[in-house]
This record gives structure tokens, C-alpha cells and sequence, in this order.
């Protein structure tokens, strides 16, 4: 592969926002509508001749913007740092990550059209795109094993898909797709590959290794701090402009829009994000390193016993390490809540609960949680087993205090060998 992505060094780059009055930190624009300088403008507006997309109002000063659900230029100042990270001309923000995914697809897509979308993706976006789309546009999924390329290509060509949708690193598996290939595939047949790269902020950037699309859900590794709800997406000045079309506009139309204040937070977030995916990789790593070596069923791609650690290491930027999230499985659903609550309650190592990217470690048995959309069958194929917990590595503490913290409550929940 050619010179890699530096995600850090091109947000850097990226045009600095000042304050109106000269603030280091850029002002929110708290207004849901804008002014007009003379009354014609505003027929204008709405033919898209002026606005915030149109070459015209780029060359314009004052009065090109129509409503804040349309575009507000905070949320804007946003969507384009995402952008610079992310390598794309242009991004957006909006209220969920779910918004964004199903903003994005149904921009894709009309009613009769397909989808061929990973089968291990998260629960919500699994239950969008399996029973949502069917039932209200007549959008259908087929679901495939991405590492079954040959599988993938297939689906593509026979259902004449419209998207490959995939998650960069797979939740709750940590299967991690071969961008470059699926992009190859995915163009071939004439369709985008959509890319949730959400486990995965700085480490890998989509868009850069061949796809058209990146979501992100804000609300995990972005925000950092299990505050806020939040999405995003990125790509192409055409396909973002899209979004907010007046007559056509998923985001425009259907309305999940971002809280400019909401923004504005975010934006003071995404400076130390590269430090943050460091050190929750830097954990990561120690402990499932750590678990291997005594014996335990870890899964992390960072282990040189991961099915795709190569893939990964061929496909990440440099320095930003495999990602803050391991699996361990503890074999069954009991073994595995009672590791979680010694945890909790009798440690300070971090709280069940779903969600990931936070400050704080969290854990959450993905069999009976964020996968249960899935069905037994489906949770099989897509290799998530009962005692399966999924832990996103907090920040907080030392290394060797939540080591010890967490060999305490694996040796009180182990069992005699062979059981
Ligand atoms: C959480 C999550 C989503 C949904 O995002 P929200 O911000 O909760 O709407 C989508 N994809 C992945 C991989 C997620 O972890």
C-alpha cells in the first residue's frame, strides 16, 4: 500500500474556526433561521440558486442560509473537522448515529431497491434494514459472512444492489472488513460501500482504502463521554449536498437534526480523540495480551491469533493501535454476569452497560443486549456465543490496578478444569 493516511496531521490542516469575537474556540450559531439582505434573495434560496451548496453563495457573503433543520453553519464547522478526518470533501452531523445509517441508505435507495449488508453489523441498524426498511419503503437486505468475498460478489450481482453496507470493525464480533476488496467488488457491481466506522474513529479511515461513505455514531468513541446522542457522515460534496435537498433530503425531510450547542461540544472533543483511541488501544492490547497468556477465550485484533490481525495492520493508520474493545468469552451467560457484577460492584473496574467509547470501561453480554435483535441462529452464524461480554476499555485508573481488579474476579467465577 501506498503512504498511509494520517488522520491527526489532516484534521490539523483543516481550516481553524475562530469566535466571532476573536475566540480561540468557534461560536455557536444559536439561531434555527437566517436573514435575508433584499427580498429576492429568498426565492433564490429555495430554487437552490443561493444557499450553503450552491457556488454562488460559496462566493456570497450574508444571507444564504434558509433554516437551521436544512444547514447551520456550526453543525456544518463539525461535519467538515469529521471530514478532514475522515479524508472526504464534505460531512454532516445529526442527532444519532441511527439517523445517519438510515439517512444514508435511504438516500441510496427507492423503494424495490437492495442492499447487501454484512450479517454481523449492530442490533439496531440488523432490525433497520431486516425488518424496518422491508415493512415501510420496500427496501430489502441480504445478509452475508463478509469474509466469504466470493459470497459477497455474488449477492452483489444478483440482487443488483445499490449498497454494500459494512462495519468497519464488526460489533459484537471484531471482524475487520478488507475495505480495499469490498470497495473493488462493491464498485464493480455498480454499487457504494457504506462504511460504519464507528469501533474505529482514527484507525481506520474508509474512505481513503476505496469507499464512498463513512457513518459514525458520535455518541461512542467521538464524544468520549456517554453524554451525548450523536451521528455522522461523510463523503462526497454531491452525496452530503444530497442529504439536504429540499425536495428529496433524507436529513432535510426526515429531520434528525444536530443541536448546533450540541456541535459546538463536540467540536472541543475531537482534538484529543487521537490521544484517547491511543491509550484505549494501548489497554486493549495489554490486557487481552495479558488474558491469552493465562489461557482465557480473548478475541482482540491486536493478537497475532485474531483471523484478520494481518488485514488490519495492512489496512490501519499508523500509531493509533487495534482498537479499545475486546471480547472474552466466559462460556455461559451465568459465568459471565456474575465476572460482570464482582466488576462492578465489588471493584472499581468499570459498569455493565452497553454502549462503548467511553472514559469509563464498559460491559455488556452481547447474546441477551445489543445483539438480541438477532436470533439464536442468526447470533450463531454470526459467531456470538452466550457468555460472549464485550468490553470497551475505559481510560480511568491504572493498567496494573484494573489488571489486578480483573484477575480477582476471573479466578472467583473460574471453575475446575474441564468443566
Ligand atoms: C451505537 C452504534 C450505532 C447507533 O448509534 P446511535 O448513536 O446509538 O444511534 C450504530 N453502529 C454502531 C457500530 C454502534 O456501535
Amino acid at each position: 500500500m501506498t503512504k498511509k493516511f494520517d488522520p491527526v496531521a489532516a484534521m490539523a490542516d483543516s481550516r481553524h474556526e475562530f469566535g466571532e469575537h476573536g475566540g480561540v474556540n468557534l461560536s455557536i450559531e444559536a439561531s434555527t433561521t437566517f436573514t435575508v439582505m433584499a427580498a429576492d434573495e429568498m426565492p433564490k434560496i429555495f430554487r437552490g440558486e443561493r444557499g450553503p451548496f450552491s457556488m454562488q453563495a460559496r462566493n456570497a457573503t450574508g444571507g444564504c442560509y434558509l433554516y437551521g433543520r436544512n444547514f447551520n453553519p456550526t453543525v456544518y464547522t463539525f461535519g467538515r473537522m469529521l471530514a478532514s478526518m475522515e479524508g472526504t470533501e464534505a460531512g454532516y452531523a445529526t442527532a444519532s448515529g441511527l439517523s445517519a445509517i438510515a439517512a444514508v441508505l435511504m438516500q441510496y435507495c427507492n423503494s424495490g431497491d437492495h442492499i447487501v449488508a454484512s450479517n454481523t453489523i449492530y442490533g439496531g441498524t440488523f432490525a433497520l434494514l431486516k425488518e424496518f426498511f422491508p415493512l415501510k419503503t420496500g427496501v430489502t437486505t441480504q445478509f452475508v459472512d463478509l469474509s466469504d468475498i466470493a459470497a459477497v460478489d455474488l449477492a452483489l450481482k444478483q440482487t443488483q444492489a445499490k449498497v454494500l453496507y459494512i462495519e468497519s470493525i464488526a460489533n459484537p464480533t471484531l471482524e475487520v472488513a478488507d475495505i480495499p476488496t469490498l470497495a473493488r467488488i462493491a464498485h464493480l457491481h455498480g454499487a457504494a460501500l457504506v462504511v460504519d466506522n464507528t469501533f474505529a474513529p482514527m484507525i481506520l479511515s474508509p474512505v481513503p482504502l476505496g469507499a464512498d461513505v463513512v457513518i459514525h455514531s458520535v455518541t461512542k468513541y467521538i464524544s468520549g463521554a456517554s453524554d451525548v446522542i450523536a451521528g455522522a457522515v461523510c463523503g462526497s460534496e454531491a452525496f452530503i449536498y444530497s442529504l439536504m435537498d429540499l425536495h428529496v433530503g433524507t436529513l432535510m425531510l426526515l429531520g434528525p437534526t444536530m443541536d448546533p450547542k450540541i456541535a459546538h461540544e463536540l467540536t472541543l472533543r475531537l482534538p484529543h480523540l487521537g490521544l484517547r483511541m491511543r491509550e484505549h488501544s494501548a489497554r486493549a492490547l495489554a490486557f487481552a495480551q495479558r488474558l491469552e497468556e493465562r489461557g482465557d477465550k480473548v478475541c482482540y485484533p491486536g493478537l497475532v491469533s485474531h483471523p484478520q490481525h494481518e488485514l488490519l495492520a495492512r489496512q490501519m493508520n499508523d500509531g493509533f493501535g487495534f482498537g479499545g474493545l475486546f471480547t472474552l468469552d466466559l462460556g455461559t451467560v451465568e459465568r459471565a454476569n456474575r465476572l460482570m457484577e464482582i466488576l462492578q460492584n465489588e471493584h472499581s473496574f468499570g459498569f455493565m452497560a452497553v454502549s462503548l467509547g467511553y472514559f469509563e470501561t464498559l460491559m455488556s453480554c452481547s447474546g441477551s443486549s445489543t445483539s438480541s435483535e438477532l436470533t439464536t441462529e442468526e447470533q450463531q452464524s454470526a459467531g456470538i456465543s452466550p457468555g460472549l461480554i464485550r468490553v470497551s476499555i475505559g481510560l480511568t485508573g491504572s493498567l496494573e490496578q484494573r489488571w489486578a481488579q480483573l484477575v480477582d474476579a476471573l479466578q472467583r467465577v473460574e471453575r475446575p478444569l474441564g468443566s
